[in-house]
């Protein structure tokens, strides 16, 4: 994006990619369909990245959601609104939208170097490993958007880390964002559960209330509704060790209505019985109420409807920031001007995942991506009409 925003600014532009193709984290969120941006009012839009709202006004401002679908458009690419307010390419991915980006910039003069890794900042620019072995490359100002700590093997791998803290850049710990937890099951369960989605339950934790649906996995749970609570979650877990998810498995009947239907039912009635006719709760989910209380059946029909409306499963730990959607931390704000540029090292600039901010699914990540890399380039261009950055 940045680059874009430069090439029609006139100035010339090189794009250096550490992996031998571009854009490899843009395909792989293409194979769920690219949820590119969000069709919510643009108010409400803009409050979606926590302490990070008021630093991303001014890019979000200049990029907004329907800013993207027309560019998207302008690209070949036509874009639609889910049943859920997301917006995606009527294609459902994100290739073509790749490379018609690709070749533009390509035709609008913009030089693009796969494999060409950034080892080190040097005074002028970096250097670089190259396909002809190490070469420093100078610049008069260089924009950052090497990408957050998930998926590594994509190339977002933060290697860049140290060598920016070496710099005294204050960078926060990258941590799993938009991810799953692990959860303690028995083996029992995990084996004939693992895989099994869990449908229409409503999740409590300190971000709200949602309804919607997640996955057993081997090692705990994932899926879109636990994602919408996982910064929370984390939190949590970091600030006190504890935490659990508080489920709601029958969040269309009420705690009154189960508890009277309970009450209701022979006191020999089997628990699979109970739980399927007092709240309709039958496989994965009456399994979920025998696994994560284990004393239901001696419980009284009271507390047996509470387990139901409001079940805990305790959490362990998040999952590996390597099978996390974003990650959370990066360059603090506190060491960037509001044109972008780190306030340690005049000219170099930053965008993207690599600042310590972050957000829920929903395509409020790649449009605060594409947003920063276009303020960061209104920055870097500003800066050169200064004369501040020209050699
Ligand atoms: C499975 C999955 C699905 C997703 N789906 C969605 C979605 O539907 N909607 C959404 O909004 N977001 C989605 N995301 C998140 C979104 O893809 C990221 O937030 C976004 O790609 C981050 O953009 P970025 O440019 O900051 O970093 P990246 O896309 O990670 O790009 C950084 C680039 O920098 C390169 N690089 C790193 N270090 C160096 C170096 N030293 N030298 C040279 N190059 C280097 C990397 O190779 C990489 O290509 C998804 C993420 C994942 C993992």
């Amino acid at each position: 994006m940045a680059a874009e925003v430069l090439a029609a600014a006139g100035r010339r532009v090189s794009v250096f990619e550490a992996m031998p193709t571009f854009g490899r984290k843009f395909l792989l969120a293409g194979k769920s369909g690219l949820n590119i941006t969000h069709s919510e009012d643009y108010g409400r839009f803009r409050t979606r990245f926590g302490a990070s709202n008021g630093r991303l006004a001014a890019a979000l401002d200049g990029f907004t959601p329907a800013d993207i679908r027309a560019w998207a458009e302008g690209l070949g690419t036509q874009t639609f609104v889910g049943s859920s307010g997301r917006v995606f390419p009527t294609v459902m991915k994100a290739s073509p939208l790749l490379r018609a980006w690709l070749k533009r910039l390509a035709e609008m003069g913009v030089t693009l170097l796969p494999r060409h890794r950034l080892l080190s900042l040097t005074p002028g620019g970096g250097l670089f490993e190259t396909p002809d072995g190490e070469r420093e490359i100078r610049a008069d100002a260089m924009l950052l958007a090497l990408g957050g700590a998930s998926w590594p093997r994509l190339g977002s791998d933060a290697a860049w880390v140290a060598g920016l803290r070496h710099q005294g850049i204050a960078i926060a710990d990258f941590r799993p964002a938009n991810c799953g937890f692990d959860v303690n099951w028995s083996d029992a369960f995990r084996s004939r559960f693992a895989g099994e989605p869990v449908k229409a339950v409503r999740l409590t934790s300190e971000a709200g209330v949602t309804q919607g649906e997640f996955v057993i996995s081997r090692h705990g749970v994932e899926g879109s509704l636990i994602y919408g609570h996982a910064a929370a979650l984390r939190d949590r877990l970091d600030r006190d060790g504890v935490a659990a998810l508080q489920l709601d498995l029958a969040p269309g009947r009420s705690l009154e209505r189960v508890a009277a239907a309970l009450e209701r039912l022979p006191a020999r009635t089997s628990l699979s019985n109970r739980l399927r006719r007092a709240a309709g709760l039958e496989g994965v989910k009456a399994a979920l109420v025998r696994e994560c209380a284990p004393a239901i059946a001696e419980a009284d029909p009271a507390e047996q409807a509470a387990a139901i409306k409001a079940l805990p499963v305790p959490l362990l730990r998040p999952r590996p920031i390597e099978e996390a959607i974003s990650s959370a931390g990066g360059i603090a704000w506190a060491g960037i001007d509001a044109g972008y540029m780190l306030t340690a090292r005049p000219g170099t600039f930053v965008a993207g995942e690599m600042i310590d901010w972050e957000a829920p699914t929903g395509g409020y990540l790649l449009t605060a991506c594409l947003a920063t890399g276009r303020a960061a380039a209104r920055g870097i261009d500003r800066w050169l009409d200064e004369g501040s950055g020209v050699r």
